[in-house]
């Protein structure tokens, strides 16, 4: 972190943001220049809030010279993580495909879209049983049934299964899944958080709707410091002012994150783009950025569905998509995994 002080700042105001800091168990290297000095502080800053030091009157700017997160910062851990769920690899070398519809609606529904799915070649089966909408009168999900069902899919096809959790209160309800995803509406959930970097399971966590890298990866340390590794992150579109599209696929996310943390990211063009058309070039795209999976809504019947069927996939949609992907991710030299 570095301090730069104002012009002809106080000397009894310096030497008291000296004392701040060294009381920390902080050490300081100083350079005063004719009008203005820098001071430099050496040790672990991340736990300090630099709004403390802003308020001394000799005190100009802030900034960081290190980044806040460190337990998915690459710099400390070099190799790319690999996450294996039931025996299937996201990351480094392999690309996963999550496919499956917005919401569980029923027993056929679930089944017919998850071998749709997988005959197609998708490795992974969504699907949400816990709905986080923005009206409280829309669908709410089929919550426990709905991962009942799942349950009964994954049995039949085999697929390993994603689905949402929206409160921690339900988490016996999430033993046998795969990967509990925590939304964009909840990606600042911070006690959720907490608790599922306490637990063993592998969460799915998606970019916040207006949140920047910084404050993604902030939330992701939150569940790597309990001591939970496990964790896949995925870029699903934020806000922009752009009304085309749903949101705005922030795709040079995918590079950034990859170089900043050890952590597989995947991409998210049906809730990015919220148009069926889209989800295609997009899906391309991600795959060209270095994405380590998409994930995709499909479903039986879109023009029915009880939500987001504006951009769900047919299933005919989605094998001619994935005829792609898979020409595409042998092409980079990866496996669908
Ligand atoms: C979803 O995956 O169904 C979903 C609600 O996504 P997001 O949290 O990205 O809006
Ligand atoms: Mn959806």
């Amino acid at each position: 972190m570095i301090i730069i002080l104002k012009q002809n700042a106080d000397k009894e105001s310096v030497e008291k943001l000296r004392k701040n800091i060294t009381a920390r168990g902080l050490t300081i290297h100083e350079s005063i220049g004719e009008f203005a000095g820098i001071i430099g502080v050496v040790g672990d800053t991340s736990k300090i809030d630099m709004s403390t030091f802003a308020s001394l009157d000799c005190v100009n700017d802030i900034k960081r010279v290190s980044e806040p997160y460190k337990a998915a910062n690459r710099k400390f851990h070099p190799y790319d993580t690999m996450v294996n769920v039931a025996g299937r690899i996201t990351g480094e070398g392999h690309f996963t495909v999550m496919a499956g519809p917005c919401s569980v609606e029923s027993e056929e529904q679930i089944i017919e879209v998850a071998n749709r799915v997988k005959l197609a070649g998708a490795t992974m089966l969504r699907g949400g049983a816990y709905k986080p909408r923005s009206s409280p009168y829309a669908f709410q999900g089929l919550k426990g049934d709905g991962i009942d069902l799942l349950l009964k899919a994954k049995a039949i096809t085999g697929l390993p299964i994603v689905t949402e959790i929206t409160n921690i209160g339900n988490i016996d309800l999430f033993s046998d899944v795969d990967i509990i995803q925590v939304g964009a509406r909840n990606m600042q959930n911070f006690d959720l958080l907490y608790e599922l970097g306490h637990s063993d399971k592998t969460i799915l966590l998606k970019r916040g709707l207006c949140s920047t890298i910084e404050e993604w990866l902030m939330s992701v340390e939150y569940i790597l410091s309990g001591g939970n590794n496990n964790v896949i992150l995925c870029e699903r579109g934020i806000r922009t002012y752009e009304n085309a599209t749903r949101n705005t696929l922030d795709i040079s996310a995918v590079p950034i994150i990859k170089r900043l943390t050890h952590l597989p990211v995947i991409v998210d063009p049906s809730h990015a783009t919220g148009k069926t058309w889209l989800v295609d070039p997009l899906t391309k795209a991600a795959i060209s950025a270095g994405a380590d999976g998409v994930m995709i809504e499909v479903h039986n019947n879109p023009s029915c569905a009880l939500c987001d069927g504006a951009q769900s996939i047919t299933p005919d949609d989605f094998d001619s998509i994935m005829k792609e992907v898979k020409r595409r991710v042998l092409f980079e030299g990866k496996v669908l995994s």
